[in-house]
């Protein structure tokens, strides 16, 4: 099977960690680890949960071209590294990547078959409540973060599909759902349609 490029974006406590961590590896999904200078929150790991590191270091990734794309959020900045996700499509798995919309645009640009899904919290107060109650960012940060989500909302237009993450178990069926089409696709069965076609020598005189 040849691999695809998923891209995962939505507003900070959307819920997309969750989300993403339920694709199972066994249906092929390999998840994309991000390099990003933002501090760790309680309980995140390094190479698990991100690759922290310097503002120096992230600059000189990019400058060597070692991201596939890379944005700047809330005063942080975060990137994709290449090598992983080049090495897993290369091996046929479903690569996701869970990033800001600007990040998804530029991956776009670069993989007009990556399939975009924006995944939305059923509404804004609820978004705010949950941000609060994950109690990893001060007030300041939550309504940064807040705004952000609105800015990024008029660029839905640019996604493939859009999930709404009422109830997780839903949305992680839904993506999968989604992912499932979308490997049915003739475009991703150039191939399989050659190997076919050539194999009439062998059958029909
Ligand atoms: P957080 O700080 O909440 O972990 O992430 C903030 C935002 O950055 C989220 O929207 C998340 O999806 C996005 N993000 C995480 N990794 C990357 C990345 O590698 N590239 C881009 N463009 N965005 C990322």
């Amino acid at each position: 099977m040849d691999g695809m490029l998923v891209i995962i974006s939505g507003p900070s406590g959307s819920g997309k960690g969750t989300v993403v961590k339920q694709l199972r590896p066994e249906d092929g999904y390999a998840l994309s680890i991000s390099v990003t200078t933002r501090k760790p929150r309680e309980g995140e790991t390094d190479g698990r949960d991100y690759f922290f590191t310097s503002e120096e270091n992230f600059h000189k990734m990019r400058e060597e071209h070692d991201l596939l794309e890379h944005a700047v959020y809330v005063g942080n900045y975060y990137g994709t590294p290449r090598k992983y996700v080049e090495e897993q499509i290369q091996k046929g798995k479903i690569v996701v990547l869970e990033i800001e919309v600007y990040g998804a645009l530029q991956v776009k640009e670069k993989f007009p078959s990556a399939v975009l899904i924006f995944l939305m919290p059923p509404t804004l107060p609820e978004l705010a409540a949950r941000l609060t109650k994950r109690g990893t960012e001060d007030a300041v940060t939550i309504e940064a973060r807040l705004k952000k989500t609105l800015e990024e909302v008029p660029l839905i237009d640019s996604y493939n599909y859009v999930v709404i993450n009422d109830v997780i178990p839903d949305a992680v069926a839904k993506i999968d759902a989604i992912v499932l089409a979308e490997r049915m696709k003739p475009f991703r069965a150039v191939e399989k349609i050659k190997q076919f076609t050539d194999s009439q020598k062998e059958i029909i005189c």
